[in-house]
């Protein structure tokens, strides 16, 4: 999305011109469509003097992605609120069995739960190829975490089993 800084009308992503005012966004175009600097009075390649007016213009991609992350921020919280007692009670257990401190371990799970967020949103902003590449090596360093939590888990339950026979 481009909004035109003079008609204030808002254009589909990849607009050359202005759809009311007719003016361009990125520089000056002559007949041929060659791009001249706004400051050029005949075309920089083939020299026509014919040239379109400029017009400031806004790209709007980082807004929808800013009130994406704004929303997932949002939902996050209002998801982390209420599951706050639940984890919260996960948590003590967890650290207890683990014997360490729980505030330690908070702030771990904290930490990996943002970490995670600004990864998520960084992500959106790597081109396509990049993006798959990162998320396999993602999923593939969760597989072996989730692997590790599981056989964990087991020695876990095992001791706990064990201590109470
Ligand atoms: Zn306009
Ligand atoms: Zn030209």
């Amino acid at each position: 999305m481009r909004l035109c800084l003079s008609c204030y009308r808002l254009w589909p992503r990849g607009a050359v011109y202005c759809g009311t005012c007719a003016r361009s966004f990125e520089g000056r175009l002559c007949p041929a469509r060659h791009i001249s600097p706004a400051g050029a009075r005949a075309c920089i390649h083939c020299g026509a003097t014919e040239l379109t007016e400029t017009v400031a213009s806004l790209p709007l991609g980082w807004l929808t992605s800013l009130i994406a992350a704004a929303v997932v921020f949002g939902i996050a919280g209002l998801v982390l609120r209420h599951l706050g007692w639940g984890l919260t009670a996960m948590v003590w257990l967890l650290a207890h069995l683990l014997g360490v401190e729980p505030h330690d371990l908070v702030r771990a799970v904290n930490g990996l739960i943002s970490w995670a967020i600004t990864g998520a949103i960084l992500l959106q902003f790597l081109p396509p190829a990049q993006r798959h590449a990162v998320m396999r090596f993602v999923s593939s360093v969760y597989r072996s975490a989730l692997r590790l939590v599981q056989f964990l888990l087991k020695r876990i339950v095992e001791i706990v089993i064990g201590r109470r026979a």
